[in-house]
């Protein structure tokens, strides 16, 4: 149903000028969540966060999306909390499901093995439609037409600093693409031929790879092999152009043709990763190390000289995950020195 796609709209009354903000001008930018009927409270919990930490001072509108339809509870309840207009939407399910030349045998066989080798989410069709999703799809909603930047929001995260400096504007005055808070390492086994794919691309492809890309915080030979770093993705502040230009398509279709999303387990995180990393210059990419950010089990707490306090934190510097073994946050400082 069109119609369901394109969602329905609550402005709040709240006196914002939605184009600008306090006289200066606002970033052509919208607050993100995906999210099911079930997670209402989580969600409203990351809403009701990030509003008190960040947007109830600058208005951005709200994008809820969700693969059936917004149930009228979660609708009704969630406009109570948003500041800035909120939109429930659905994806068109040929952005979600499992495409049809995907070998189902071969998809079965192998999350039954991942499933006997313990993997989190080995065993879950749902978990690998939303990787690939997020991966691919979300920056084509129609809904999302419209807008160049986005802020990525789970249900269940906790925002730990006062931002009251716009992200969004930062990111477009210092010409960043890619923003992130947390990195850390990947589960191998749920990417075993991704690197693989992604050297072919490379070789077939070497004019979409940058100059200056970060492979020194991917690869610890030079490129042969992958580190497993990556961009922790349930946070993400980016430019949607990137996702939508002609590197990242071309990558995204060639990655997606081997399958990988349903024969292994390939996330988004390490997806966006490896291509933010490669296809960018490495100064696009952007550590947020004032926003402390949470997502069970990992905290973010800005490691700045004075930040916790200047930032009214709630988050303590020794809870930060930033330099305990499975972070990466050391190879990303050795080529950002
Ligand atoms: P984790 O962070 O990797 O443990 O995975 P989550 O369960 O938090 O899922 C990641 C994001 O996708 C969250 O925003 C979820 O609300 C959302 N999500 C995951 N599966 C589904 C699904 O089947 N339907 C919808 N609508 N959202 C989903
Ligand atoms: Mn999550």
């Amino acid at each position: 149903d069109p119609a369901l796609v394109l969602g329905e709209s609550h402005s709040p009354d709240s006196g914002f000028n939605y184009e600008f903000n306090n006289g200066t001008h606002r970033a052509n930018a919208t607050l993100l969540m995906l999210v099911r009927n079930s997670e209402l409270e989580k969600a409203m919990q990351s809403v009701r966060e990030l509003e008190e930490k960040f947007n109830r001072q600058f208005g951005y509108p709200w994008l809820f999306l969700n693969n059936v339809p917004f149930s009228k509870e979660f609708k009704e309840e969630m406009s109570k909390v948003v500041s800035g207009p909120a939109t429930f939407a659905m994806i068109p399910p040929h952005h979600w499901y499992q495409p049809d030349w995907i070998d189902e045998d071969k998809a079965t066989k192998s999350r039954d093995k991942m499933v006997e080798e313990n993997i989190i989410y080995g065993g879950s069709v749902s978990y690998r439609n939303m990787c690939r999703f997020n991966s691919g799809f979300f920056y084509r909603h129609p809904l999302l037409q419209q807008y160049k930047w986005y802020w990525r929001v789970e249900p269940d995260v906790h925002f730990h600093c006062d931002v009251d400096e716009d992200p969004f504007l930062y990111m477009e005055e210092h010409n960043k693409v890619y923003g992130f808070t947390i990195t850390l390492l990947e589960f191998e086994k749920t990417i075993a031929t991704l690197w693989p794919t992604v050297k072919e691309f490379m070789a077939e492809n070497p004019q979409y790879v940058a100059e200056e890309n970060s492979m020194g915080y991917l690869s610890e030979d030079g490129g042969e092999t992958y580190n497993l770093c990556h961009f922790w993705s349930n946070f993400e502040i980016a430019d949607m152009d990137f996702w939508r230009g002609e590197a990242y398509s071309k990558f995204f279709d060639y990655i997606d043709a081997k399958g990988g999303f349903y024969y292994e387990r390939w996330g988004d995180a390490p997806v966006h990763s490896i291509a933010a990393s490669l296809f960018l210059q490495k100064d696009q990419v952007h550590f947020f190390d004032e926003i402390g950010y949470e997502h069970h089990p990992f905290t973010h707490c800005p490691h700045g000289p004075g930040m916790i306090r200047k930032k009214h934190c709630t988050c303590r510097g020794w809870r930060s995950f930033d330099y305990q073994g499975y972070s990466c946050m050391r190879k990303w400082e050795r080529i950002h020195k």
